[in-house]
């Protein structure tokens, strides 16, 4: 019941998002009559109907279904773009450190993403050598490979890490708005809306990526605006792309690896 509450927040939230765009005759003096500030086809369209999952963590109907337990068949390795090689059980898959990263097939813009993942429960390690892996929104050939938000083991602040290289954080860039992190061995959500950076001809920056993410129903990143690529050493940067794939990272633990469930996505 609190996850679906917390679920309802989120999506209240993009829908002011929305609010915000609402358009009204500039040209047409106010008369302070409630219809002029209310819109109607065809002056603007319907928004198109979605059917919604039957709780909030179920895919809607207008939604990519890049994992649902059954197959790989959306992913591919980064290395060399063939199928990829993590291990499929019980309806999860789990990071394969020797295979290494894993991306979409499909490349993307902007998106809005749900995608669930589980530190193990016999974690052992600290810092970034317990339970790392992480979420690459836009995979690229740049020095860092994308754009990183964090999977971290983070429960109850136990783990001791850079506060910008904690669960919820871009890499790096923005620390986390709270820390809503469960204990390892249970399932973690990630609803996430990139907006893709654009960039000019000459390879310059127009406009930066941004990100907004809620952790568990939680918002960890409020549409923060992206430096650059996460990289590990040095200034972020960014570096002339299109559209991307998603990339999960294959980081290695000593201790178990970090499992994925239920990952679908919609285009915006
Ligand atoms: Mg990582």
């Amino acid at each position: 019941m609190k996850t679906a509450f917390l679920y309802v927040a989120a999506l209240l939230f993009i829908a002011v998002e929305s609010k915000a765009q609402m358009i009204v005759d500039p040209s047409k003096p106010l008369t302070n009559k409630p219809e002029e500030t209310e819109i109607f086809p065809p002056q603007a369209a319907l928004p198109k109907v979605v059917q919604p999952g039957k709780t909030f963590d179920i895919a809607p109907s207008d939604a990519i279904i890049l994992f649902d337990g059954k197959n790989l068949d959306e992913w591919v390795s980064t290395k060399d773009k063939t199928p990829a090689k993590w291990t499929l059980a019980d309806g999860v898959m789990v990071v394969n450190k020797p295979a290494g990263d894993i991306e979409t097939k499909r490349n993307f813009i902007n998106y809005q993403l749900h995608i669930e993942f589980r530190i193990p429960a016999n974690i052992t390690g600290s810092g970034q050598s317990r339970g790392n892996s992480g979420i690459f929104l836009a995979a690229t050939n740049g020095k860092a490979g994308g754009y990183e938000i964090q999977v971290l083991d983070g429960y109850n602040n136990e783990n001791k890490t850079y506060v910008n290289g904690m669960v919820g954080s871009i890499y790096k860039e923005n620390i986390p708005l709270a820390n809503p992190a469960k204990k390892a061995g249970e399932w973690n959500a990630y609803d996430i809306v990139w907006t893709a950076p654009t960039f000019n001809d000459n390879g310059t920056v127009k406009t930066p990526a941004r990100v907004t993410a809620f952790l568990n129903g939680v918002l960890v990143q409020n549409n923060f605006e992206v430096e650059g690529e996460t990289n590990y050493i040095g200034k972020h940067e960014y570096v002339k792309h299109g559209p991307a794939p998603i990339k999960l990272q294959a980081h290695g633990d000593k201790s178990e690896p970090i499992s994925y469930r239920n990952i679908w996505l919609r285009e915006l």
